[in-house]
C-alpha cells in the first residue's frame, strides 16, 4: 500500500530539479489557480474539510474545519471600520527531528506560496505572514527570491492570479527560540514583542495579530492545499485510514541505513516505511532499541509495540505516543536512552520562555534529576518522584511545552525503568559489614 510517484505531491522534495517558477509550473505548481478561486470561498473549505486533511505542524487539527472559524463578516474596531483577517504560516520549524518543511521551502517554494493565496482567499484574509526560523538561512533566500517571482508574474499582489482578489505575502525571519512556534508566541513576534505565548482562548481566528482576526498553519498544510483542490478531496482522502486521510511527508533520522524525508501514505506501517525508504534499521530488526515517532515532544515506543504499527494520529495513540509532525528518530541497542532522553529534558529546559512556573521552575527540575539517573547518583524513590513531577506539569501550563517537557520523561520511566533502577543499583556504595 505504499505512495505510487504519481501521487505525489512533493514532486521535487530532494531538489533534483531547479525551484523556479518556471520549472514549478511544469511541475503543475499554479495550475489553474483562477479557476480553483473561481468556486468561491465556502466551496474551497468544504473540499479542505472532505479531504480529512489535519494540520501538519504536529496537533493534527483538521485544517478545513479551522479556515471555517475565520468570521465570515469581518469584526469591526473602535471606531467601526472593518478590520483586516490574517493568514499566519508557520515556518519556525524547530522540533527536534522534524525537517519536512525545510524541503518544501528549498525545493517546492512556490506549492507554498500558491497555497498561501488559497488559503487566504478561502479564510477572506487580507495578507499571510511565512514566519521563518532564524537558521534556515539558505531556505529564507529561496523564499524571498520565490516571492519575487510571484509577484513578477501577477500572481500574487493586486488581483492575483487576475481573479480580482489582492493578496500580499511577508516573508518574516524568526531569531532562533523555539517557542516562537508556539501559534500565540508567533504572533507576538510577528508584533515585535517578546515571543512569549497568551492564554488560549481567545483562539487566533477570535483575536490573532494585531488582534485581527487570524489562521496560523503550518507549511506542509498550506502546500498541499492547491493539489488538494487540484486533484480532489476525494482523492486526497483515499489514502490512509479512517480520521487519518491523505500523504504524508516523515523525516526518518537516527539509526536507520538510510535516513530521509519522504512523502508516503498515511497510516503506513513503520516496518514497510523504514525498509522501504531507509534500507532497513542499522544491525537489523532485532537490533531496535526503541522509537520517538512525531519529534521529541511525544513519548518513545519500545521496539516490540513500533515494528507493525500503522504511522497515524491513531496507531500511535494506542501505543502511548503520537504522530506529531512525524518526525521519526529511530534508537538501536547502542543508543544511552536516559542521556537521549536527559538530552531533551535539557532542551525543553533551555527554551522554557519563562512565563509560568511549573514549565520554567520543573523543567529545570526535570532536567536535574534526570542527569542524577543518568549516572545512577539518584535515588529509586525519586523515579516516582520525578513521574510525579511531570505529572504536576503536565497540563498546568500556558502552552504545550510542559507537556512536551513532561512526556519522554513519563515515556522513559514507563518503558525503561529497570535500566535506571540498574544504574542506581550500580552505583550505590557497597553496604557496610
Ligand atoms: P493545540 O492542540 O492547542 O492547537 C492546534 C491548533 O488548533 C491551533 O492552531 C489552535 O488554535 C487550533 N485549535 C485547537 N482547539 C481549538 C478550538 N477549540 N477552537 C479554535 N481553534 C482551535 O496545539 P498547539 O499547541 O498549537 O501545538 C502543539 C503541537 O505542536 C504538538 O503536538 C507538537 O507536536 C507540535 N510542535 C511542532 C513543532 C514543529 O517544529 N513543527 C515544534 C513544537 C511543537
Ligand atoms: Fe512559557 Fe513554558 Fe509556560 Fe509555555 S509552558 S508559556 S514555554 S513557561
Amino acid at each position: 500500500m505504499a505512495l505510487a510517484d504519481k501521487d505525489r505531491i512533493f514532486t521535487n522534495l530532494y531538489g533534483f530539479q531547479p525551484w523556479n517558477l518556471k520549472e514549478a509550473m511544469a511541475r503543475g505548481a499554479w495550475d489553474g489557480t483562477k479557476d480553483i478561486l473561481a468556486k468561491g470561498k465556502e466551496a474551497i473549505v468544504e473540499e479542505m474539510k472532505a479531504s480529512g486533511l489535519r494540520g501538519r505542524g504536529g496537533a493534527g487539527f483538521p485544517t478545513g474545519l479551522k479556515w471555517s472559524f475565520m468570521p465570515k463578516e469581518p469584526p469591526k474596531d473602535a471606531a467601526g471600520n472593518p478590520k483586516p483577517s490574517f493568514l499566519v504560516i508557520n515556518a519556525d520549524e524547530s522540533e527536534p527531528g522534524s525537517c519536512k518543511d525545510r524541503e518544501i521551502m528549498r525545493h517546492d517554494p512556490h506549492l507554498l506560496f500558491e497555497g498561501a493565496l488559497v488559503a487566504g482567499f478561502a479564510m477572506g484574509a487580507r495578507a499571510a505572514y511565512i514566519y521563518i526560523r532564524g537558521e534556515y538561512i539558505r531556505e529564507a533566500e529561496v523564499l524571498f527570491a520565490a516571492r519575487e517571482e510571484a509577484y513578477a508574474a501577477g500572481l500574487l499582489g493586486k488581483n492575483a492570479c487576475g481573479s480580482g482578489y489582492d493578496f500580499d505575502v511577508f516573508v518574516h525571519r524568526g531569531a532562533g527560540a523555539y517557542i516562537c512556534g508556539e501559534e500565540t508566541a508567533m504572533i507576538e513576534s510577528l508584533e515585535g514583542k517578546k515571543g512569549q505565548p497568551r492564554l488560549k482562548p481567545p483562539f487566533p481566528a477570535g483575536a490573532g495579530l494585531y488582534g485581527c482576526p487570524t489562521t496560523v498553519n503550518n507549511v506542509e498544510s498550506i502546500a498541499v492545499a492547491p493539489t488538494i483542490m487540484r486533484r480532489g478531496a476525494a482523492w486526497f482522502s483515499s489514502f490512509g485510514n479512517e480520521n487519518n486521510r491523505g500523504t504524508k511527508l516523515f523525516q526518518i533520522s537516527g539509526h536507520v541505513d538510510k535516513p530521509c524525508v519522504v512523502e508516503e501514505e498515511m497510516s503506513i506501517s513503520f516496518r514497510e516505511l523504514i525498509e522501504k525508504h531507509c534500507g532497513g534499521i542499522r544491525g537489523g530488526w532485532d537490533n531496535l532499541l526503541a522509537v520517538i515517532p512525531g519529534g521529541s515532544s511525544v513519548p518513545l515506543v519500545p521496539a516490540k509495540d513500533i515494528i507493525d504499527c500503522p504511522m497515524d494520529y491513531d496507531g500511535l495513540k494506542a501505543v502511548g505516543s503520537g504522530l506529531g509532525t512525524a518526525a521519526i528518530i529511530v534508537m538501536d541497542k547502542s543508543t544511552d536512552i536516559v542521556r537521549a532522553i536527559s538530552r531533551i529534558s535539557y532542551f525543553y529546559k533551555h527554551e522554557s520562555c519563562g512565563q509560568c512556573t511549573p514549565c520554567r521552575e520543573g523543567t529545570g527540575w526535570m532536567w536535574r534529576v534526570m542527569e542524577r539517573l543518568r549516572t545512577g547518583d539518584a535515588s529509586v524513590e525519586e523515579i516516582d518522584m520525578l513521574f510525579q513531577v511531570t505529572k504536576q506539569v503536565e497540563g498546568h501550563t500556558i502552552c504545550a511545552l510542559g507537556d512536551a517537557a513532561a512526556w519522554p520523561i513519563q515515556g522513559l520511566i514507563r518503558h525503561f525503568r529497570p535500566e535506571l533502577e540498574r544504574r542506581i543499583a550500580e552505583n550505590m556504595p557497597e553496604a557496610a559489614e
